[in-house]
């Protein structure tokens, strides 16, 4: 037996064809099946990594409205933005409330307008 008719049975990682390998590191029947495959193995590659940045878990950052809520409990006088933190809305919706005269808002200048705490509360009483 000579080195040179040393052939190794294997499966195509490709196609599932059964052909004789001249190295035991060969997967694939054809250069074809080959860069099929490392074609499609980029593709795996890529969607994987997309997977992995979706189920790495994150840091522990504490949502922005539930940190809020919790400081706004003790506030009595809060902004547009404050409301809508509160209220679990935008706030465009805000801003039409205090409009259409649900919220009783001040404006203490152009850019701040404050709502007193309690007249929240009057919105579901
Ligand atoms: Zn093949």
């Amino acid at each position: 037996m000579s080195r040179s008719t040393f052939r190794i049975l294997k499966q195509c990682r490709n196609c599932g064809n059964m052909f004789e390998a001249q190295k035991v590191t060969t997967l694939f029947c054809s250069h074809k099946c080959n860069s099929a495959n490392y074609k499609l193995r980029k593709k795996l590659e890529k969607i994987s990594e997309v997977g992995k940045e979706i189920t790495q878990p994150q840091p522990f950052k504490p949502k922005v409205s539930a940190l809020s809520r919790a400081m706004l409990q003790d506030k009595d006088f809060l902004s547009v933005k404050e409301i809508s933190v509160l209220l679990g809305c935008s706030r465009q919706t805000v801003y039409t409330l205090i409009n259409t005269g649900k919220i009783q808002a001040t404006n203490l200048n152009k850019k701040k307008t404050l709502i007193k705490r309690s007249n929240i509360d009057k919105l579901f009483n």
